[in-house]
């Protein structure tokens, strides 16, 4: 049998086909590869032995060509979403569970690309644990696709990358392929949304929530209510979102998404340092996490008290100011400089909503962000702290994974090409550590994990100071 037929099999075997449209599948698979077969060699996915032969046989986009190939893998969307809920009536884990399975099964979840990732867990000075990646997954931007998107002025279609309409789109220069791509609606706030996993996963089940619509990123009252209806939905994941303004926020402003997944980040685990009491809000219990960022925790059974303490904190932030601080709420043209960062998840029948407090306020002298990771620590991550970062898992850039080997040459006294940007670092570090060839990845690690422990505390606008301390004690007090 050769590789044509053998593919067609698959998708029968996959259910989106019955073997009666088995001449029907393999043309269709003949269409995108062309009609010369070839030989299943062992050892190798079928479709990317297709893939080879269609640019044997004259094609030429690789990417495309693969998720149009498991796009016959993958039953409509209409059966998807419908195969979903049917498993849901089983149980929320068991309706993820399918769905997660098939992402990775029809290749939308790149797997095998994840396994390259960089990932340990330290512990750093402040007793806090944590998760440092260095991200080699996701594919390095084709300058030609940036090209022709700068100079592409056209009414885009898609909109953007998390668009609805992305679902099942072939994909072309400067637009992901998404042939294969499944979305599942519900209703959450009364809109229509759709769930979806990460492609390049940040972590176990990756997740992202977005609005049908293209609408911009916003926080309000509203943002709880619909992490609320999410974590009833789902309560197995956690569900944040991105802050609304630049430089504190994610990259991408422009649609409204929110973004979760199967796993319990370092700052969920992180303790309450002072207890906080709202008399008004006696079923809530509330408190200032022991984490580099300025985070209130909150935690109830009672879901409308935790919306409108939740609502009330923020629309408290969004107006508070304290120049010793050099934390100002609003721009003297009216701009506005606060907002949060809310990141909800369960335990048993309690919602936990932790607000992350925002400033993205410029300066002369932090001319990218007052609270933002300061010059010094560039050289490991100059970009915005996210939401995941924000829980402390760092996602470092690819560059890193070269960079860092010729900094352990440093240390060992090796012939190395290390970085000028990483050399004051590294020079500190040697003259406070004994690192040998026994112990330098170790060594590595934990310093890694130390200066994101410090680009965290940059990005914190209550420092863990007594100054800091105090800022937090005049801030309570207007709540
Ligand atoms: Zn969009």
């Amino acid at each position: 049998m050769g590789l044509i037929e053998t593919f067609a099999e698959k998708a029968i075997a996959s259910g989106a086909y019955q073997p009666l449209d088995k001449v029907y599948v393999a043309n269709k698979v003949r269409a995108l590869v062309g009609d010369q077969d070839g030989d299943v060699q062992a050892g190798r996915s079928i479709a990317e032995q297709l893939v080879d032969l269609s640019i044997e046989n004259g094609q030429t986009e690789r990417e495309i060509l693969n998720e149009q190939l498991f796009d016959l893998l993958t039953p409509t969307p209409s059966a998807v979403n419908a195969r979903f809920w049917q498993e849901y009536q089983r149980s929320p884990e068991a309706a993820t569970g399918w769905f997660y399975q098939l992402c990775t099964e029809n290749d939308y979840v790149k797997v095998a690309a994840i396994k390259k990732n960089v990932e340990f867990t330290r512990q750093v000075k402040d007793g806090n644990e944590l998760e440092i990646t260095i991200n080699l997954s996701k594919p390095e931007k084709d300058p030609k696709a940036i090209a022709a998107a700068a100079h592409d002025t056209a009414k885009k279609y898609p909109q953007c990358a998390l668009c609805i309409e992305n679902e099942g789109y072939l994909g072309r220069l400067g637009q992901a392929a998404r042939s294969n791509h499944r979305v599942i609606r519900m209703m959450i706030g009364g809109k229509g949304w759709g769930f979806q996993y990460s492609p390049y996963a940040y972590f176990h089940e990756h997740c992202i929530f977005l609005d049908l619509q293209h609408e911009p990123m916003k926080i309000d009252q509203q943002t709880l209510v619909n992490l609320v209806e999410i974590e009833k939905t789902l309560p197995h994941y956690f569900v944040g979102s991105n802050a609304d303004l630049p430089i504190v926020g994610g990259s991408m402003l422009a649609h409204e998404h929110y973004q979760g997944g199967r796993h319990t980040f370092p700052m969920m685990k992180a303790p309450i340092k002072q207890e906080l009491t709202f008399k008004d809000y006696p079923q809530v219990k509330a408190g200032i996490v022991d984490w580099p960022m300025s985070d209130i925790r909150l935690e109830t059974t009672d879901q409308l008290a935790l919306i409108n303490l939740g609502t009330h904190i923020m629309k408290t932030w969004n107006d508070y100011s304290d120049p010793a601080l050099s934390i100002v709420a609003t721009g003297q043209d009216g701009t506005r400089h606060h907002t949060v960062t809310p990141i909800m998840h369960r335990e048993g029948e309690t919602f936990v909503l932790d607000l992350v407090l925002r400033d993205n306020n410029t300066s002369d002298e932090y001319p990218l962000g007052i609270f933002h990771p300061h010059e010094k620590l560039w050289h490991i991550k100059k970009e915005n702290i996210g939401l995941i970062e924000v829980m402390g898992r760092a996602i470092l850039p690819a560059r890193l994974k070269v960079e860092l080997e010729e900094v352990k040459k440093f240390w060992l006294n090796e012939d190395n090409q290390i970085a000028p940007a990483h050399l004051p670092w590294a020079q500190e570090v040697a003259a406070r550590r004994d690192i040998m060839s026994a112990n330098v990845e170790a060594v590595l690690e934990e310093e890694l994990a130390q200066v994101f422990s410090d680009v965290l505390e940059d990005a914190g606008v209550f420092k863990r100071t007594d100054e800091g301390d105090a800022g937090w004690q005049r801030f309570i007090k207007q709540l």
